[in-house]
């Protein structure tokens, strides 16, 4: 049984690349005759859009995207977070954080691809007792290694690229490691197509995933659409939400972004005629590792 997933966040609209993450696994999962759920990513309230998660569905279902069951709302599950959270705990397998960002900024030695390592202050040291609490985990010194259907063999040593990272943050949200493979073990998902901006979080989260006796999916990280100044499509680089206006041509580009190769009548066809032809001609060994800048917005 094939279960993929498409997690947006709603901190902002639907926009061409979230639409082709969005389109690569609903094309994974339809050709594989399997399900497609559909995960709101709204842990981080601060951050969201109001009204942007009813708008990303009604752009999805606009552009002709079928989701099975009820959507999952990140913000309804922090029970579940909470259970992961303490099962971890049992295994003294995290430890609490009271040093601030700019602490560890100060103290730390090593930069890691996310930048600087945290030194393992407080576990050397009594904690602030004034200070509010981050949970983090103690990141093994070994290497996590994982094939990806499309980016190939993906090594990382969490100890010495990442470091001791965050479970809960001290002000009490749960962090989008934790979250996600909590929520994605509570779905069934065994495909993760996405975005490969998230290529160096699969690591922590398949360490995760073998410390909560969870299975782990199989991974295929697509190329992430960029802007003319290179930048990732995002809600902070002011991508442009995707529109009902050229719909059809919108859903094209993202095919022929994707590697696909679309015939120029479909641009007469509806969304149905599109998908029809899509389900029949998707390849994932199309999708290519990487794009140049996108030409799209
Ligand atoms: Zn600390």
């Amino acid at each position: 049984m094939y279960i993929g997933r498409f997690a947006p966040s709603p901190t902002g609209h639907l926009h061409f690349g979230s639409l082709i993450a969005a389109v690569a696994s609903y094309c994974e999962a339809k050709t594989h005759q399997g399900k497609w759920l559909l995960r709101m990513e709204d842990l981080d309230k601060p951050r969201e859009i109001k009204g942007a998660a009813s708008t990303i569905l009604q752009q999805l279902d606009f552009y002709g995207f079928e989701w099975d069951g009820h959507v999952l709302y990140q913000s309804q599950r922090d029970d579940a977070y909470a259970a992961a959270l303490e099962s971890l705990k049992h295994q003294n397998l995290v430890h609490p954080c009271t040093c601030t960002r700019k602490e560890i900024a100060d103290s730390s030695t090593k930069v890691g691809i996310e930048g600087a390592i945290y030194p393992g202050t407080c576990l050397k040291q009594p904690l602030k007792l004034d200070a509010a609490r981050a949970w983090r985990i103690k990141s093994p010194d070994t290497m996590i290694c994982f094939e990806d259907a499309i980016q190939g063999t993906i090594h990382q040593n969490l100890k010495h690229d990442i470091g001791d990272f965050i479970l809960k943050r001290a002000d009490g949200l749960f962090a989008y490691q934790l979250a996600v493979v909590v929520d994605d073990a509570a779905q069934g998902i065994t495909h993760i197509v996405r975005g490969a901006d998230l290529l160096d979080s699969t690591p922590r989260q398949i360490f995760l995933q073998q410390r909560m006796g969870f299975s782990t999916p199989l991974y295929a990280h697509i190329p992430v659409a960029t802007n003319p100044a290179g930048e990732k499509l995002s809600k902070q680089t002011l991508a442009e939400p995707i529109t009902a206006h050229n719909s059809t041509f919108t859903l094209l580009q993202a095919f022929k972004f994707l590697g696909q190769n679309p015939p120029d009548t479909l641009q007469h066809e509806n969304h149905q005629v599109i998908w029809q032809w899509a389900f029949a001609h998707w390849q994932l060994a199309l999708v290519p590792q990487s794009r140049a800048i996108a030409s799209f917005c």
